[in-house]
């Protein structure tokens, strides 16, 4: 595992390319890495992910533990506060012992299709399908509540993506800038389906290719070496 001050500078890296891609706004959007000891590392709330300092993380339990409700340090003199979406970092990390960290953002076109009511799972490119496979979109929860942990709680198990009804999405990876990747190709494919409505119909995959797929992605095994089409 590399160290703390590595994966510090990894999130901040990470918060400036989902601010620069216009993946997140304001203070929208959080990162989270897992440590070790049962410790996390996580964004502060209220913070521009675009301006992170790599300072103003924060290191919190895996699990809220009443003995220790507050975060377990900070490397700043003033008291931040971890991003309100903690509870559904920690389900990820909970129901996924094997990642290693999480990236919540807001894509302006993935929560446009969640706004809409319509669906990214149909599989449309090949190098999503294999990468990700098909991505569900998790029920609408408030956000900033133990209802979004809930909301992901059975699909995070299975998925490395999902969308959040008109809350954008999360993925998870072996890394921040991992989890990155998978948000951006995500975007990016919401982006090329909404084009392609626009021009006339969404022609799926078939079965058989989507199948074919499925094997690539089992061979490069689900964190493995993926192809490069
Ligand atoms: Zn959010």
């Amino acid at each position: 595992m590399k160290s703390e001050f590595l994966l510090r500078r990894e999130i901040v890296e990470v918060g400036r390319r989902l601010y620069a891609r216009g993946l997140v706004a304001a203070t929208d959007g959080n990162i989270s890495v897992r440590l070790r000891g049962d410790r996390i590392l996580v964004t502060p709330a209220e913070s521009c992910l675009g301006e992170l300092r790599p300072e103003e993380l924060i290191v919190v339990p895996s699990q809220p533990t009443p003995l220790s409700p507050r975060p377990v340090s900070s490397l700043l003199p003033q008291r931040l506060r971890p991003t309100s979406e903690l509870p559904m970092h920690r389900q990820a990390y909970i129901q996924r012992p094997e990642i290693g960290a999480v990236v919540h953002a807001h894509p302006p076109i993935i929560t446009a299709f969640t706004v809409a009511g319509l669906s990214l799972a149909a599989p449309v490119l090949p190098e999503v399908a294999i990468a990700l496979g098909p991505v569900p979109t998790a029920p609408y929860a408030t956000p900033s509540t133990d209802a979004g942990a809930r909301a992901i709680e059975e699909l995070i198990r299975t998925h490395d993506a999902i969308l959040l009804d008109r809350h954008g999405a999360i993925t998870v990876g072996t890394n921040p800038l991992d989890a990155y990747r998978k948000l951006e190709k995500l975007e990016h494919c919401a982006q090329v389906v909404l084009a392609a409505h626009q021009l006339g119909r969404i022609q799926t995959l078939p079965p058989d290719e989507v199948a074919r797929l499925q094997e690539l992605k089992n061979v490069g095994g689900a964190h493995g070496p993926l192809p490069r089409p």
